[in-house]
């Protein structure tokens, strides 16, 4: 508490002012609360089957791509940074970060939405809203109540991402969130040039792209085409992390002195400038129409949600074949959101083996967790 009176600003959530937990719990002797949260995030099991998890491109595309986990990384490592510049709570930051897509299901975002699908009469599915299931009810540790007992700051955080309405989130919530973005639009740049789905020439139409190579042009000199992937990719951070931190430190400075909760209310919304928001957005909306729906990716992630879909159904009418955990919660969630959240936790090759056995061996060994 010391070490954050001293390091934070006024607007960073302290501690000390943490509303703390479901279940009460004694001072850690050396960790602070959000510490404590990041560790348990970390020692999840649906933190450790994030690796198992795709991002954007399958296992069968190769292994230079990311995978859920590594995204995870990355994001952790972009929103700590922005964090430390503008003097927030990084420890919160990092919890926050290490938590946001563990819930994610099986094959990305086909898989997700293949799962909605089969649950549109049972209030349909979100990655975010069951990384709240799993953050409190599914995970277990070694006491006597479900899930994780993450501190209230570190949930409604998460809350926030499924809804996206209500009062302003901290400023560590609004971090997380836009190291997301600028996670993915750099890395999903990177990926789609090495799997040879976009090409250099292709994204220079792009502002953003354009902005990145003149900013690196002046700090480097480049040969390779590998080297000319690699630095894009580096200054598509750099320039979004340094647009933010100019961005935002005009924003705080109106506010300095007020604490977070009053920083709520006045609804301060970290951001870009309106310049590169335009940019960011033509770039999303690039990678949208050029690599999220490039037809590569949609024939094996139709393969993919056909695959959920039939699992789904094969499960809906034989519960029994679910783990025990699983078929007690039954009566009380009914089988299809039982079944949705027993598949939604499986890595993607856990899913094909799935598959394999109980569809096409028409067996009933089912993966536990
Ligand atoms: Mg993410």
């Amino acid at each position: 508490m010391e070490r954050e009176r001293l390091l934070l600003a006024s607007y960073a959530m302290f501690s000390r002012q943490s509303v703390g937990r479901r279940y009460e719990e004694p001072a850690h002797p050396y960790r602070g609360p959000f510490q404590r949260d990041r560790d348990r995030v970390l020692h999840s099991a649906a933190f450790r089957r994030l690796s198992g998890k795709m991002q954007v491109f399958t296992g069968s595309m190769g292994d230079y791509h990311r995978t859920r986990l590594t995204h995870t990384h990355e994001v952790t490592m972009i929103a700590r940074t922005v964090g430390r510049a503008l003097r927030l709570n990084e420890d919160l930051i990092e919890a926050l970060a290490l938590l946001h897509d563990i819930g994610h299901p099986p094959y990305g975002h086909s898989g997700e939405a293949a799962l909605h699908a089969c649950l549109a009469e049972h209030g349909g599915f979100s990655h975010n809203t069951f990384a709240l299931t799993l953050a409190e009810e599914l995970e277990t540790r070694y006491t006597q109540y479900a899930g994780l007992n993450l501190t209230e700051e570190v949930l409604s955080g998460q809350r926030f991402r499924v809804t996206h309405a209500g009062q302003t989130p901290l400023l560590e919530v609004q971090v997380v969130d836009l190291a997301d973005s600028m996670a993915y639009n750099a890395h999903d740049v990177d990926d789609a040039l090495m799997l040879g789905l976009l090409s250099i020439r292709q994204l220079d139409q792009l502002a953003l792209v354009r902005r990145s190579r003149q900013w690196s042009a002046t700090h480097h000199v480049v040969a390779s085409p590998q080297a000319v992937r690699q630095l894009l990719v580096h200054s598509l951070i750099d320039v979004q992390v340094a647009n933010l931190l100019e961005h935002s430190e005009d924003l705080l400075s109106e506010v300095s002195g007020l604490d977070c909760t009053a920083v709520q209310q006045v609804g301060t919304t970290l951001g870009f400038s309106p310049l590169v928001a335009d940019e960011r957005r033509e770039l999303e909306q690039f990678l949208f129409d050029n690599v999220y729906r490039h037809p590569k990716l949609v024939e094996v992630r139709g393969r993919a949600a056909d695959r959920l879909r039939q699992l789904f159904d094969r499960l809906t009418d034989r519960p029994q074949l679910l783990p025990e955990r699983f078929q007690n919660r039954v009566n009380r969630y009914g089988v299809e959101r039982v079944t949705g959240e027993y598949l939604a936790g499986l890595t993607d090759k856990a899913c094909d083996a799935l598959f394999t056995q109980i569809i096409e061996l028409g067996g009933s060994d089912v993966p536990q967790w």
